[in-house]
């Protein structure tokens, strides 16, 4: 059984990284994203154990001392955590799963994992950042202004990943997330595992 390999997507708030993981995760067969666990509040729309594992800071606290979460980090005023187990077992079964964390939670995964693949999803302008999230029309102005002092600093970390992705067209931005992950599929690593009969008969 192959491996599958971990993606990690990293964005400002707003930038669209969950509008496109949605439609890639819909698109690409054997791929799934992990669902977080998370001490915010619920937005409207969203559902526990699907958007996020909605959990009190008591909780969340639990599974830190039971060593339950790969990465978890303060985002905002909130804490946000990968929990190991389902990913690890995803990873095993050959799916390619991918993390939608900050860039803290990134750093602590390139360092546990390496071979991990890391993307950063940029807006188009600080303008269209700003747009986007009133637009979404789920935070308040004052969470708005947080996300938008936050964005920098998200933005700051560009540099500490594999590839860089602009959002202005979605179907665009899409298809180059599409395109990292089929060209990571056709390696020579992955490729020799399902290859095998075929190369074998090749060169009999
Ligand atoms: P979340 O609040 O971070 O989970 O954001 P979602 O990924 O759920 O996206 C919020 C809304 O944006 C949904 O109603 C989507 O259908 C919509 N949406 C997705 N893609 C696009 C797009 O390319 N352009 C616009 N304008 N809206 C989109
Ligand atoms: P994030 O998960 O990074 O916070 P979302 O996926 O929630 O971002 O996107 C923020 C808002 O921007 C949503 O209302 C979404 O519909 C919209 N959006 C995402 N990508 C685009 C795009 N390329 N063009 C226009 N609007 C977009
Ligand atoms: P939101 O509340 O808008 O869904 O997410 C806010 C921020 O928290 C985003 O930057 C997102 O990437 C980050 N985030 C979501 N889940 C996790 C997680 O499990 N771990 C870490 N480190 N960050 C996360």
């Amino acid at each position: 059984m192959n491996i599958g390999k971990l993606y990690i997507i990293s964005a400002p708030s707003g930038a669209g990284k969950t509008s496109l993981v949605k439609q890639l995760v819909a698109d690409l067969d054997d791929l799934t994203v992990s669902v977080s666990h998370t001490t915010r509040q619920m937005r409207p729309g969203e559902a526990h154990g699907q958007d996020y594992y909605f959990v009190s800071v008591a909780d969340f606290q639990a599974m830190q001392e039971q060593q339950a979460f790969l990465e978890h980090a303060q985002v905002f005023d909130n804490f946000y955590g990968t929990a190991q187990q389902t990913v690890e077992e995803n990873l095993k079964q050959g799916l390619d799963v991918i993390l939608e964390i900050d860039w803290q939670g990134a750093e602590q995964i390139k360092k546990l994992l390496p071979d991990s693949l890391s993307i950063f999803i940029l807006p188009p302008s600080t303008e269209v950042l700003l747009q986007r999230l009133r637009n979404r029309g789920q935070d308040g102005e004052e969470i708005i202004a947080r996300r938008m002092r936050d964005a920098v600093t998200e933005i700051r970390h560009h540099d500490e990943f594999d590839y860089l992705v602009v959002n202005d067209d979605f179907a665009l931005a899409l298809t180059e997330l599409k395109s990292i992950i089929i060209a990571n599929r056709l390696t020579r690593q992955r490729q020799l595992h399902n290859l095998r009969p075929l190369l074998a008969s090749l060169l009999s």
